[in-house]
């Protein structure tokens, strides 16, 4: 085990040109202290969770000392935003310390955010506040339990300092990494200035940094927007399945290596309501649950129009044409992903023609009858195709009674068709459905109580929600459905 004096970096995102980023250091925090450790991330990079918190680390991790080896940088892009383009964003308010070299072979990036100014904040104040902070932190390290990709949460720092927002909220800086926060914003960036070379040079970088067996690919780019269309496919079903509702799925928070990137006013789904929007400023709803799918294959033509030049030797329509196939594949895997995650969730080991419909008909109950997505797919292992006793503490929970019956009936059948034992079924559901997510009013709760300078509800959530399939019996409240406030 190691401490942060004895990471090796590499640095290589900071080696490329000027126009990938600017050199700026972060501008320390009043009194920032280590106040929450990953283990499980801190285990990534061999480091001892101890050894980030004592005040030397503090010094380091808040920016007041560098990182020996690090090459603090800020990183350039631009993005569609709410579906406008913007040309210059990057990163207002994150540094990237430096990366760090693993010794598994891999790389990751420390990012720190709410480190101050950079040549990015544009009207910004360069900080992040404890409640969003907290939030990020939480929900980074859950989404990674529940096995969807994701950046990672290394620690969070506390501060004695004031950040001015709708209100005063005392500010705070959060560790992430992953192993690249290139986003498809960085190709629009390049792509929208016509600097065709820095294009060709960052997809080249990304190729060798990130998916090296590319390089042997007759057209690596192409393998590239094939390979990002794929995970991004992918990322988007494991959300829809888990209830996840990003809220700014703008291109410059869409990760190039398929990653769950830029937490803001995300939301587990609660009551099942396909047309959830968790962000308060999302007036016309674009980043609504239902519509996230869609609007994963939007950013990814944004990406694919920016990636035109690297396409097709030719340009014009043949990059195009070349692109929509490359495009194309985008739906199947989403929907294969889905579909799969959905049999999974129901129990179902073979794949069946009728599967998807029979899926669709319970979310269609669900919605009409507010029933907590999380809870009913979990209790749904109870069922027990040869005992109707076990189908009433479920049927309870719908509005529409006789049509879960209805239901219930043909889910009996189908399960029938298979003959899987209760037992074994309802082990393999329970290592699906999660009993545990991060609802608001749980992120809340750890909120308030921080605020106050008592961390212990936040260290509770994070040990909680790093085991989100075990049932944690001691935990059970932490499983129920919001109170009124929530
Ligand atoms: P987001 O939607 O949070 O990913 O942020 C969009 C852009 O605004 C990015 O370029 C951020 O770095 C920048 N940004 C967000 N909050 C701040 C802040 N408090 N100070 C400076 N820049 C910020
Ligand atoms: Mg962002």
């Amino acid at each position: 085990m190691k401490g942060l004096a004895d990471l090796t970096f590499d640095n290589s995102f900071a080696q490329l040109p000027a126009g990938f980023h600017s050199r700026v250091g972060p501008t320390p925090l009043a009194g920032a202290h280590v106040v929450s450790v990953s283990p499980g991330a801190a285990a990534l990079l061999d480091l001892a969770p101890d050894s980030l918190r004592g005040p030397t680390a503090a010094r380091m991790l808040g920016g007041r000392t560098p990182l020996p080896g690090g090459d603090p940088v800020a990183m350039c892009y631009a993005g569609h935003q709410f579906g406008q383009f913007v040309p210059q964003l990057g990163d207002g308010r994150a540094i990237i310390l430096g990366e760090v070299l693993s010794g598994q072979g891999a790389r990751w990036e420390l990012q720190l955010k709410g480190a101050g100014l950079t040549p990015y904040s544009r009207d910004g104040d360069g900080r992040a506040v404890l409640r969003s902070t907290i939030r990020e932190y939480l929900c980074s390290e859950a989404m990674h339990a529940l096995g969807i990709p994701t950046t990672r949460a290394l620690c969070m720092l506390g501060s004695a300092e004031e950040v001015y927002r709708e209100r005063i909220e005392p500010g705070a800086l959060l560790l992430r990494m992953a192993p690249s926060h290139v986003r498809f914003g960085s190709f629009e960036g390049f792509f929208y200035r016509q600097q065709y070379p820095q294009l060709r040079r960052l997809a080249d970088y990304v190729i060798d940094h990130d998916y090296p067996v590319l390089r042997d690919q007759a057209d690596p780019y192409a393998a590239l927007l094939v390979e990002v269309v794929q995970r991004t496919a992918r990322l988007i079903a494991h959300w829809q399945l888990v209830g996840f509702a990003h809220g700014v799925m703008n291109t410059d928070n869409m990760s190039i290596l398929g990653l769950t990137l830029d937490y803001g006013p995300f939301g587990f789904m609660e009551s099942y309501d396909p047309g959830y929007v968790c962000n308060h400023s999302d007036h016309r709803g674009r980043y609504a649950f239902d519509r996230q799918p869609s609007i994963g294959l939007w950013n990814l033509t944004c990406l694919a129009q920016a990636m035109l030049p690297l396409l097709h030797p030719e340009g014009g329509d043949a990059a195009a044409e070349c692109a929509r196939e490359l495009l194309a594949g985008y739906e199947p895997e989403l929907r294969r992903t889905f579909e799969r995650g959905m049999r999974a969730k129901l129990g179902l080991r073979e794949a069946h023609r009728g599967d998807p419909a029979l899926a669709g008909r319970l979310l269609e109950l669900m919605e009409g009858g507010a029933v907590d997505y999380t809870n009913l797919f979990r209790d749904l292992a109870w069922f027990r195709p040869a005992d109707p006793t076990s189908f009433v503490p479920l049927r309870d929970r719908f509005t529409d009674r006789a049509g879960f019956d209805a239901w219930a009936a043909d889910y009996r059948d189908r399960l029938r068709l298979e003959r899987s034992g209760d037992a074994a079924r309802g082990e393999a559901m329970r290592a699906v459905n999660p009993r545990y997510v991060l609802r608001n009013y749980l992120a809340q709760r750890a909120i308030e109580d921080a605020e106050r300078g008592d961390y212990s509800e936040l260290e509770r959530l994070l040990a909680l929600l790093s085991r989100p399939f075990d049932e944690q019996p001691a935990m059970a409240a932490y499983a129920e459905e919001p109170p009124a406030w929530g």
